[in-house]
């Protein structure tokens, strides 16, 4: 042993590294971003060099040795390992957890990643047996043999091996006995094709840029490294072009690599195809479909450079690229690019260092900018370059309010009324006259299930047991479902609460609207898309590749309908319920309204034949719905700022949101005040400027049967509030009883 020490990062919920000692023969493999088995309490870790240790903590003589290095190449470049450092402090995250978060999964098993599976095993049927008696027969004494017969049966006679193992929590022998019996066989089958590999990609159409575009492209490619850019262009102004063109420029003239996150890929199929249709092979799509084998592959693939494009989510942002030149985060503003669980990163401010790194330039685009990145853009942190008109002098679509509080057919019989809620008199009349023309419509209601809550006539609201939530009516299957545990229950016909005998189903869920849209449109090919409509792979791709083909006529969904579709035969988008989530106790609940509300409108009118915007609403004087018909952000941002000054919220300064949660609700509460009493004087001698709002019960007091409390920080200054973060969690003491556990949220995106 030479006496060199290096220190490792081990993915365990610890504010410190470990000291191991480096083999001989593993001299020159250990080196600062390298993955190294070491033993860790008597079992091995898979953990990543750090750096040289100065070995204060931990004599030669002490430190264990590294085990093995199993890898030629560093897992971590040195940008990246930065990155990962960086995050840990940012975040308050312990840096073990945050790079291996940042890792393929297969890669942070001790062991080697496992061959990528290509092919599975499926049994069929070979012999039917038709009659009860042939089966009491054949199956007398192996029960489990009848119940795999018959599930294989009811499954259409062919089945995974590992699906119907799994459904009937029977051994493999189980199957084996079947086969020997003769009544059925197993076969090796290839697995789902990844369909990003399979999906046609349109030769791009040779185009002149536009006057705008040229000028935003030349910006880019003039951009020093590290710079930031805000490309603010109102829907279908030729954003997704500008971004190809500049990665045309970094990949083949400066032979760069480059990664572009999109909010939700299954979403955006039609934003990957694009780029895929430009520079085909080089183009390694990250998407929530791969398999962990096929994850690993994408990603040796991005360290080796034979992919020198990795579009994806925002994990995306840790692709392994070498000489990386630009990052393209595309739609900034989405809340997706927030990570809801530890590191609670956001992949724009993590896309912004990683280009700092790597010398990477970075392109934050969207219709609607995020208010931080504006703010920044204003402060000139960041160079805003605008695309201010639709490509082809193409107008954006009119955009007609329909005033819900008149348009409800007061006076009319109940009914009437009902129906006129959803889908008042002048949407319908447009959605008839779409149908007539063979033209497509959009219905946006960003609320899934069938009716939003159930309630007795005294008010009584059924909630969820779990949750300080009500519970959403689905139908088929009918149930309550709450949306935040999944908790579901039948529905009941009495009320829990004082046994009243009629229970009411209040507020509407897109599974009401469809019904609606197929009793009044009965020839129309009505398709949903909703998180309920959309568990299978690639449900989403499905539903818009038929929305591209016209085999539907009206798309009705949530949220998920409004992001970057681009279908010229849209000339109708309707929104059935503007105010949903205007007035969510949440300080972006306008933002995201504009946002959403825009972005939905956006789809509208990308063809030759224009389009219409219909806005059903009972706020039609809200800032938010009245800048998302007008198509004008900067008047929207002119009156969303001065609002975040006082109070003050982002991006007037930044936030933590402390929530500490637990089965007690007293203790909870008790630990919120002890936590607030331990930083009340911290926070005098630190110096800095933040200030502690609280402690008070989080907006939902209770999820998956947590109490939770919060406290929030603000600061203008990071440093001071990283290091009172960083001294709260490791110093802090929790009390032991009631499962308590305390997060931190640098930077949240909601305060729910
Ligand atoms: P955005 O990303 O801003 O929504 P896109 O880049 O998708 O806009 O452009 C909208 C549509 O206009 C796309 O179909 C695109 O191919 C087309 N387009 C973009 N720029 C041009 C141009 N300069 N000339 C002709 N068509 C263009
Ligand atoms: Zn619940």
């Amino acid at each position: 042993m030479t006496g060199r020490l290096v220190d490792v990062a081990l993915p365990l919920p610890l504010f410190r590294a470990f000291t191991y000692a480096v083999p001989d023969g593993l001299r020159h493999a250990v080196m600062p971003g390298a993955r190294v088995v070491v033993p860790f309490r008597n079992r091995t870790a898979m953990g990543i060099v750090l750096g040289e240790s100065s070995g204060e903590s931990l004599g030669a003589a002490e430190a264990k040795a590294i085990i093995d290095s199993p890898d030629e190449q560093p897992a971590f470049r040195p940008d990246l390992l930065a990155v990962g450092r960086w995050m840990a402090d940012y975040y308050i995250s312990p840096v073990g957890l945050v790079l291996r978060a940042a890792l393929p999964a297969a890669m942070g098993r001790a062991r080697r990643a496992d061959p990528p599976l290509r092919t599975q095993r499926v049994l069929r049927l070979s012999q039917r047996l038709d009659s009860l008696m042939q089966r009491d027969a054949l199956f007398r004494r192996a029960p489990q043999q009848r119940a795999l017969y018959e599930l294989l049966e009811s499954l259409g006679g062919q089945s995974t091996v590992a699906h119907l193992v799994e459904r009937l929590g029977c051994t493999a022998s189980v199957v084996q006995g079947l086969v020997k019996r003769g009544v059925a066989e197993v076969a090796q089958e290839p697995v789902d094709r990844d369909p990003f590999l399979t999906r046609a990609a349109p030769p791009p159409a040779a185009v002149t840029f536009s006057d705008a575009q040229r000028r935003a492209i030349a910006a880019l490619r003039r951009g020093a490294p590290g710079a930031t850019f805000l490309l603010h262009g109102i829907t279908g102004s030729g954003k997704t072009l500008v971004y190809i063109e500049f990665l045309r420029h970094v990949l083949h003239d400066r032979g760069q690599s480059a990664i572009v996150l999109v909010p939700e890929i299954a979403l955006t199929p039609q934003t990957v195809d694009r780029f895929r249709a430009v520079f085909g092979d080089l183009v390694a799509v990250l998407h929530s479909g791969l398999s962990d084998g096929e994850r690993y592959d994408a990603w040796r693939a991005l360290q080796r450079g034979d992919k020198r494009i990795a579009i994806g989510a925002r994990s995306a942002v840790f692709a392994p690229l070498a000489n990386l030149g630009a990052i393209v985060v595309d739609e900034e503003h989405e809340a997706t690019y927030k990570q809801g669980e530890a590191p609670r990163y956001h992949a724009r401010e993590v896309a912004i260092v990683r280009a700092r790194e790597a010398g990477a330039v970075v392109v934050l685009g969207s219709a609607t900018p995020s208010l931080e990145s504006w703010a920044n853009a204003q402060s000139g942190k960041y160079t805003l370059l605008s695309l201010p008109a639709r490509v082809g002098g193409g107008a954006l679509p009119g955009v007609r309010i329909v005033d819900l509080r008149t348009e409800t057919g007061q006076g009319a019989p109940a009914a009437v009324q009902a129906l006129r809620r959803i889908l008042s008199v002048p949407l319908e009349a447009a959605l008839h006259d779409r149908l007539a023309r063979g033209e497509q419509s959009l219905l946006l209601l960003n609320r899934r299930g069938f009716a939003n809550f159930v309630t007795c006539p005294d008010g009584h609201v059924v909630t969820c047991p779990n949750c300080a939530i009500s519970l959403t009516y689905h139908r088929a299957p009918e149930r309550l479902i709450c949306h935040y545990c999944q908790h579901a229950e039948p529905l009941g016909t009495t009320c829990r609460e004082c046994g009243a005998e009629r229970m009411n189903q209040r507020g509407i869920g897109t599974q009401q609207v469809e019904r609606l849209l197929i009793e009044r449109f009965p020839s129309a090919r009505v398709a949903r898309m909703d998180v309920d409509t959309t568990t299978g792979k690639w449900a989403h791709a499905e539903i818009l590749d038929r929305v591209g083909s016209g085999e539907v006529d009206i798309l009705l969904g949530t949220q998920m309908i409004a992001k970057g579709l681009d279908f010229p035969n849209v000339t109708l988008v309707g929104v059935i319920d503007a105010d949903i989530g205007i007035n969510l106790p949440d300080f972006r609940a306008s933002e995201r309204t504009f946002q959403l509300l825009s972005q939905v409108a956006g789809r509208a009118g990308r063809g030759p034949k224009g389009g219409e915007v219909f806005i059903q609403t009972r706020t039609p004087g809200h800032h938010a719905v009245v800048c998302a018909i007008e198509h004008d952000y900067l008047r929207f941002v002119g009156e969303e700022l001065p609002a975040r000054e006082s109070p003050p919220y982002p991006p007037t300064l930044r936030l933590a949101n402390v929530v500490i949660s637990g089965l007690d609700e007293l203790a909870v509460a008790a630990c919120a005040q002890q936590a607030a009493d331990w930083l009340a004087p911290r926070i005098e001698t630190l110096g800095g400027d933040v200030t502690l709002v609280g402690p008070s019960p989080c907006p939902i007091e209770r999820i998956k049967g947590r109490w939770r409390w919060h406290l929030v920080l603000k600061a203008v200054q990071s440093r001071p509030m990283t290091q009172l973060m960083r001294a709260f969690l490791t110093r802090f003491e929790l009390p032991a009883a009631h499962d308590m556990r305390v997060t931190v949220d640098r930077d949240p995106v909601a305060l729910l």
